[in-house]
């Protein structure tokens, strides 16, 4: 398979067409945001890891039955995954208050919820991705009852599997940021990444933070964080 030209340029990745139709070839940049973009930065090998890291989720969610784009790594930094068109809704679950939900009930970070909460928002940088409830998502024509059913059940299952795989490696899976796209075919996958930057990760020791809000609060040693991260999930760490 070859990559050809560039379809698409996000904050965190670039989407290439390849020779073979049914394929996209995604490379991971070292670029990081927050913010809604206000906050920039490059942070050396960044790209790297997270390739590394969401190929090693989106690998293990398929073994357990969670279909998703994820094909193979072609190189440090890229990877093949199957052609989707993303449904523009960022899909958040979360097992513990943090980040904008801690924000949003006036509740201290680190607060158990006693079942996981699994929320909307618009994927709509001009809007600063709102949060929607069940019937703006069908007044905006973004998915239907049963897809929305599908995505909050394939969620949960996400949020079960990484949950148990993480605790393992004493990780604690505070909330993610899941992503869903359509195949050629109108199959509904799980789709984009897997990885600190759309994680929440806190040493089940330590309570050490271990993805984005090392960036985001300006806590320091972010590629340290992320490295730390990949060698817990068993990855080469000559990255
Ligand atoms: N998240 C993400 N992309 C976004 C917004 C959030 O990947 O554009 C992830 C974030 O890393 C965290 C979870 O979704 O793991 C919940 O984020 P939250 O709503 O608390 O927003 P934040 O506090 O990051 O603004």
């Amino acid at each position: 398979m070859e990559k050809r030209e560039q379809l698409y340029e996000g904050k965190a990745k670039k989407v290439y067409r390849t020779s073979e139709p049914g394929f996209f070839w995604l490379e991971y940049k070292d670029d990081a945001t927050a913010f809604n973009g206000a906050k920039k930065a490059e942070i050396t090998g960044k790209g790297a890891l997270n390739n590394q890291i969401s190929a090693i989720f989106l690998s293990l969610l398929k073994q357990k039955g969670i279909e998703n784009h994820f094909v193979k790594t072609v190189s440090d930094t890229e990877q093949i995954v199957r052609e989707v068109t993303i449904v523009p809704l960022e899909v958040v679950t979360r097992n513990i208050a943090a980040g904008s939900l801690a924000k949003r009930l006036g509740w201290e970070e680190g607060t158990p919820l006693s079942k996981p909460i699994v929320e909307w928002y618009y994927k709509n940088d001009e809007l600063g991705d709102p949060i929607l409830n069940d019937d703006h998502v069908a007044v905006l024509n973004i998915a239907v009852r049963e897809e929305l059913n599908h995505i909050k059940e394939i969620s949960l299952r996400v949020n079960d599997v990484l949950k148990e795989y993480l605790a393992g490696r004493k990780v604690i899976l505070v909330d993610f940021k899941l992503e869903f796209g359509k195949t050629p075919e109108g199959q509904l996958i799980l789709a984009d990444e897997i990885s600190p930057d759309t994680c929440r990760f806190w040493d089940a020791n330590t309570m050490e933070k271990l993805d984005k809000d090392r960036f985001r609060r300006d806590l320091g040693n972010v590629e340290e964080a992320y490295r730390e991260i990949l060698r817990r999930l068993g990855g080469q760490e000559n990255v």
